[in-house]
C-alpha cells in the first residue's frame, strides 16, 4: 500500500469522477484483505441471502442506477466515485465489526434465529441500549468519522413503541389500525437480507415561523399528495440525510410536531432508495476534491468518511404494507420525542472519534519530540476529561432506560439530551486543543503534490522535519489526520453535525427545561433551610413536570417510569 507518493499523470480529474483512484482502490483492496472478506456479485441483497461481509455490502450496492448529483454531474456508479466511496467504506466496517466481534456488533434475530447487526435490533433491555452505545464507540475509533446507521437503528426502535401505541389509540377509538404488524414485517424483511436502513426526518422547513401547510410552497415539509387504493404518493424533500446513497432502504419521518391542518404531512413509510421519483444531490464537505488528487496523502482520512444530501422526493410511491404513519397528527411529536431520545444519546459515537483525534495529538506531540512537555500532556488530560463526559452522560442514559408498553426499551430523556448537549461544545473544543498541540502546520502545510516536486520537494524534507526519526510523510499524515477532523471532510461530522444533528442545542435545552423538576428541588432546598410552613407549603404538591428522578431512583428496570 502506497499512500505517499503518485504521479501527476494519473490525476483524476472533475470530468471523469468515476474512475477510482488506483493508491484508493489498493487501499481498499488491503483493507478488505487484511480482514480476509471476499466480494460477491450480487447485485440485489435481499434475493443473494444476508450480507455478511464489507464486501459483500459494497457490492449490495452496485447497480442500482440511483440518481445521485455530485458537483453538477450525474454519478454513474457511486461505489466507485472517489469522493463517495470512503463513506461506504465506514458503513462497511459495521459488517466488518459484526463479523470480529459479534457480541458488540450483531444479535440473534428474533424473526430468523439468525446473527444480524446490532444496527436493525429494536432494544429490549438496558443492556441492549448500552450495547448500542459501545458498538458507537468502537465504530468511531475504527473510522474516526461518521458510520451513518445509527439514524435507521434509532427510527426502528422509535417507531416500534410509537406505532403500538397509535394502534392502541386507533383500536380505542373503534377504527384499529395495522401498523405495529406493518412495522414488524418491514424489520423482519430488513433483518432477513441483513439491509442498511436510513432515516430520513429533517425537511427543508423553509419559513421557520410557518407550519408546514402555510408554506408559500406546500413541498418545503415532505407531503402525502396523492391517496391511491394501494398506497400514498408523497412529494417533498429530506435535507442533511446521513447515509442514504448507501442504504438499502430508507424511513421518511414527520420533523416536528404538527396541528390538525398538517395532516398530508403526518406521513411515515419506508422506501427502496432506488425507488422511481428519487434524486439525491450530494452534500458538499470541506477539502471533499482532495480524494480526486493523484496522491491520497492530503485527505487525512483516505479510508473513511460520513454522507449527507439532499434527498428529493418528486411524487414517489409508499405501498401501504410499507406505510406507518398516515395522517395522525396527534402522535407526529410523540415520534420526535421518542427517536431524539434515542438518537442523542447514540452521539456517544463522537467519544470513539475523540479517541482518533486524541490520539493524533498525542502521536504529534511525540513526533515533534515534546511528549512529555507538561502543557502538553495537561492538554490532552483536558480533551480526555470531555470525551468521556460525553461517554458518560450517553452511557448512563442507557443504563437508566425503561421499557415502553410495546417491549422497547428506550434511553433516559434527560440524559440522553444532556449527552448531545455536551456533543455541541466538547468537540470543538478537543479540536482547538488538538490544533494547539499540532501547531500552525494544520494549516499552512504545502500540498503533497509539492512535496513530490524535484524542485521545492527536497526543500520541504529539509524543513519539515521533526524529531529526527520520523519520517516526513508520517508527520504529514498525522498533520494531515487533525486538519481532516477539524477543518476538513470529516469536521462535518465531528464539529458540525454534532452541533445541529438530532437537534441543534436549544432543541436540548427546551427538553431539559421540561424535566428539570424545579418543584421537587425547591422543596428539598426548603426543607433542609427549615424555611417557614408557609413557604414550604408552596410547594407540598410540587407539580411533577418529568419523571425524572422518578426514574433515578428506580430500582428495577420494569418500574413504570417512563
Ligand atoms: Fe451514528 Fe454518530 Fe453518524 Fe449519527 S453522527 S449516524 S450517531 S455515527
Amino acid at each position: 500500500m502506497k499512500h505517499g507518493s503518485g504521479p501527476a499523470s494519473q490525476a483524476v480529474t472533475l470530468d471523469t469522477p468515476e474512475l477510482m483512484r488506483d493508491d484508493v482502490q489498493e487501499w481498499i483492496e488491503e483493507w478488505a484483505y487484511t480482514r480476509g472478506v471476499t466480494g460477491t456479485s450480487s447485485t440485489n441483497p435481499s434475493a443473494g441471502g444476508p450480507i455478511r461481509s464489507g464486501a459483500e455490502y459494497i457490492e449490495s450496492l452496485r447497480g442500482r442506477n440511483l440518481e445521485v448529483y455530485l458537483l453538477g454531474e450525474r454519478v454513474v456508479e457511486p461505489v466507485d466515485h472517489p469522493v463517495i466511496r470512503p463513506s461506504i467504506n465506514a458503513v462497511a466496517e459495521t459488517y466488518e465489526l459484526a463479523l470480529r466481534e459479534p457480541e458488540l456488533g450483531s444479535v440473534i434475530s428474533p424473526f430468523t434465529g439468525d446473527r444480524v447487526s446490532r444496527f436493525l435490533h429494536v432494544a429490549r433491555s438496558t443492556d441492549d441500549l448500552v450495547r448500542q452505545n459501545k458498538m458507537q464507540r468502537r465504530l468511531g475509533q475504527l473510522t474516526g468519522t461518521c458510520f451513518q446507521r445509527c439514524v435507521g437503528m434509532d427510527a426502528l426502535n422509535a417507531l416500534h413503541s410509537l406505532t403500538y401505541d397509535m394502534d392502541a389509540a386507533s383500536k380505542a377509538a373503534g377504527a384499529p389500525s395495522e401498523y405495529h404488524a406493518r412495522l414488524s414485517a418491514f424489520v423482519e424483511l430488513c433483518q432477513v437480507g441483513n439491509l442498511v436502513v436510513g432515516g430520513a426526518m429533517t425537511d427543508p422547513k423553509g419559513d421557520r415561523a410557518k407550519a408546514p401547510h402555510e408554506q408559500a410552497d406546500l413541498d418545503l415539509f415532505l407531503r402525502v399528495v396523492e391517496r391511491r387504493a394501494d398506497g400514498l404518493v408523497v412529494r417533498g424533500a429530506k435535507a442533511h440525510q446521513t447515509g442514504c446513497i448507501n442504504s438499502h432502504w430508507m424511513v421518511v419521518m414527520p420533523t416536528m410536531r404538527l396541528g390538525p391542518r398538517d395532516r398530508d404531512y403526518a406521513v411515515i413509510g419506508a422506501v427502496p432508495v432506488d425507488a422511481p421519483g428519487i434524486r439525491y444531490i450530494y452534500g458538499r464537505q470541506s477539502c471533499d476534491t482532495r480524494s480526486l488528487e493523484a496522491s491520497s496523502l492530503d485527505t487525512g482520512n483516505p479510508g473513511f468518511s460520513g454522507q449527507e444530501a439532499l434527498v428529493v422526493f418528486e411524487d414517489v410511491f409508499i405501498p401501504f404494507e410499507r406505510v406507518f404513519m398516515d395522517g395522525e397528527v396527534e402522535f407526529a411529536a410523540t415520534l420526535v420525542e421518542r427517536f431524539t431520545c434515542y438518537h442523542r444519546r447514540s452521539y456517544v459515537c463522537k467519544s470513539g472519534v475523540g479517541d482518533v483525534l486524541i490520539g493524533a495529538a498525542a502521536t504529534i506531540a511525540d513526533y515533534n519530540g515534546v511528549p512529555k512537555v507538561s502543557h502538553i500532556r495537561d492538554k490532552l488530560v483536558e480533551m480526555t476529561h470531555l470525551n468521556e463526559t460525553i461517554y458518560a452522560t450517553g452511557i448512563a442514559a442507557s443504563y437508566q432506560g425503561h421499557a415502553l408498553p410495546s417491549g422497547a426499551y428506550i434511553s433516559d430523556e434527560m440524559l440522553a439530551n444532556v449527552c448531545k448537549h455536551h456533543v455541541t461544545k466538547s468537540p470543538y473544543e478537543l479540536g482547538r486543543l488538538a490544533q494547539d498541540i499540532a501547531g500552525g502546520l494544520v494549516a499552512t502545510l504545502p500540498s503533497a503534490a509539492d512535496l513530490e516536486s524535484e524542485v521545492v520537494g527536497p526543500l520541504l524534507r529539509k524543513y519539515l522535519v521533526g524529531r529526527g526519526d520520523v519520517a516526513v510523510e508520517d508527520r504529514w499524515k498525522l498533520l494531515r489526520l487533525i486538519e481532516n477532523m477539524t477543518l476538513g471532510r470529516n469536521a462535518v461530522g465531528y464539529l458540525t453535525e454534532s452541533m445541529h444533528g438530532a437537534g441543534s442545542p436549544q432543541a436540548q435545552r427546551i427538553q431539559i427545561g421540561r424535566q428539570m423538576q424545579l418543584g421537587y428541588k425547591r422543596r428539598l432546598a426548603k426543607t433542609i433551610a427549615r424555611v417557614s410552613e408557609e413557604s414550604l407549603a408552596q410547594d407540598a404538591d410540587p407539580a411533577e413536570d418529568g419523571n425524572y428522578f422518578k426514574r433515578v431512583f428506580a430500582l428495577r428496570d420494569e418500574d413504570p417510569v417512563g
